[in-house]
């Protein structure tokens, strides 16, 4: 529909008798999924939502050639109750803080000069010029940034881990396969604002003396590859990919390698395993991938959004960074806020922001105004948040100390209506699907807690199934090999902590 928009647009104002010859770009989606299609009209900063074709004509006639606004375009909400101008001034923007995020529905991200006019590769030309391969650690490892896909590990102490290693080749890897169901802020990157993902990657090649990245891009993002591969070509045509960089003498490159379509691949070593050509099956944890990652070489893998904060950071130094977010969780955070919620999309807020603010403030509340009753962030492996905790900082440290996680930032919000023991069930049957069967506790015991969560919904449990749940969670947690075994039960663990009525409820009320 945005590109049907688009198209007579064009058309329309190609043929029209205004006076300015007008510029129309299409950008990457401005995080209000919700309320699309937007189109937004510069200088004056108008911003119209759900647009249709037939309201083409009187954009044109009304706004374009007399500057009259369209009244019943500029409902923000869909009750008609906020009414704005700018989109920068609804209640879902005004929170937000965006610098991962920071250049999508701004700019056309197939125009490399749209992302140069943004300050697009300033840092990899001040890193190239200004810094030393080891200032560059430095400030990467003062910004305090954490690895946006989940584990948050400090990503300056993983690049300088890797510059120490005295073999080479050493790689980068951009992991793009953002699988978790309802998270698409990876792909909102790739396809918005591919550059900065290039950017981020290049500046970190030369930082650990890497010459070659790969962006491993989950196969079902078709427009997120093809944004990639001509951003890329551009990069090349530009100076800033191939060999000797902006006449600096630094030599650096990048391939895309497309997803081998399991969830698991999104797994650090399972990923590079398929890049490799072999199947994408997770490795034992004490080897580190910094020191060999692919082809047993270092490598520095960090995903879409941990790139996409680099240049940033590099141009503004890390103290600015610094002075967003909370202790040990500086910067932004980029969520996908789904489920039950009036207004659904990709927020960006400072680490420390409130999951109320999250949820009330930016999400408008609960749909039909129904009650809250909880939050699943971190994906399918992630925990369930009841509402004694909508007042909690929506940081690494503080979402891990009550059972959850951040993961790479989906957050689904369900209402009163939701059977909090059918959502373990459901996540517990995707990951049973979804384990590559490696380890014995990953594929028995994902499959044993399926099995007993079924019984319980269909009125067959029993009590002592509870424990039994519980044991199983610990021993799997315990003994599996890789992320996606060691949190898979983290949904039951937490529902059973937190709504163990329900599950009460449906042993022995729903016999
Ligand atoms: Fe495979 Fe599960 Fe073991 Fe990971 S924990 S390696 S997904 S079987």
């Amino acid at each position: 529909n945005s590109i049907e928009i688009y198209n007579k647009l064009n058309e329309r104002l190609k043929n029209s008798d205004i006076s300015v010859e007008p510029i129309i770009k299409a950008t990457g989606c401005n995080g209000l999924c919700e309320k699309g299609p937007v189109v937004k009209i510069m200088p004056d900063d108008i911003s119209y939502f759900k647009v249709s074709t037939n309201d083409v004509d009187e954009i044109i006639e009304k706004t374009i050639k007399n500057d009259i606004t369209i009244d019943r375009l500029l409902y923000f909400d869909t009750n008609k109750k906020e009414k704005i101008k700018s989109h920068r001034d609804a209640t879902f923007y005004k929170p937000q803080h965006k610098i991962a995020l920071r250049n999508i529905g701004e700019i056309d991200p197939l125009i490399i000069e749209d992302y140069l006019e943004q300050d697009g590769y300033k840092a990899l030309h001040k890193a190239l010029f200004q810094m030393s391969p080891t200032e560059v650690i430095y400030e990467v490892e003062a910004s305090h940034l954490r690895g946006r896909g989940g584990a948050g590990f400090p990503t300056g102490l993983k690049w300088r881990t890797c510059s120490k290693y005295d073999q080479y080749p050493k790689y980068i890897v951009c992991n793009g396969d953002e699988g978790d169901p309802g998270a698409f802020m990876d792909r909102s990157i790739m396809e918005g604002d591919p550059n900065t993902v290039i950017e981020g990657m290049i500046i970190c090649g030369y930082a650990i003396e890497s010459h070659k990245g790969f962006l491993y891009i989950r196969d079902e993002y078709e427009l997120a590859r093809k944004n990639m591969e001509i951003a890329i070509e551009s990069a090349r045509i530009h100076g800033y990919l191939g060999t000797n960089i902006l006449n600096s003498g630094f030599d650096f490159d990048l391939e895309i390698v497309r997803g081998g379509g399991a969830f698991v691949c999104g797994e650090s070593s399972a990923l590079m395993a398929s890049i490799e050509g072999n199947i994408g099956e997770p490795r034992a944890k004490y080897i580190r991938s910094v020191e060999k990652g692919l082809w047993n070489q270092p490598t520095v893998l960090n995903n879409v959004e941990t790139w996409a904060n680099i240049p940033p950071i590099i141009l503004n130094g890390s103290s600015w960074f610094k002075e967003i977010g909370v202790e040990h969780n500086t910067g932004t955070k980029v969520f996908s806020l789904v489920g039950k919620v009036k207004n659904t999309g990709l927020v960006e807020v400072p680490m420390g922001t409130k999951l109320n603010t999250l949820v009330f403030e930016i999400g408008g509340g609960i749909i039909k105004d129904r009650p809250f009753k909880a939050v699943q962030t971190g994906g399918p492996s992630g925990g369930c948040i009841p509402k004694e905790h909508l007042d909690i900082s929506l940081d690494f440290d503080s979402l891990n100390n009550i059972g959850s996680m951040m993961g790479s930032g989906g957050v689904i919000v369900m209402d009163d209506t939701t059977c909090m023991v059918e959502l373990a069930r459901y996540y517990m049957e995707f990951l049973s699907e979804e384990s590559c069967g490696k380890c014995t506790t990953c594929r028995e015991g994902i499959n044993t807690m399926l099995k007993i969560l079924t019984y319980i919904t269909e009125g067959k449990g029993e009590i002592d199934d509870i424990d039994l749940l519980i044991q199983l969670g610990e021993t799997i947690t315990e003994a599996s090999l890789c992320g996606l075994g060691k949190t898979s039960p983290n949904p039951v663990i937490t529902s059973i902590k937190y709504f163990k009525d329900e599950y009460i409820d449906h042993i022995i009320n729903k016999k």
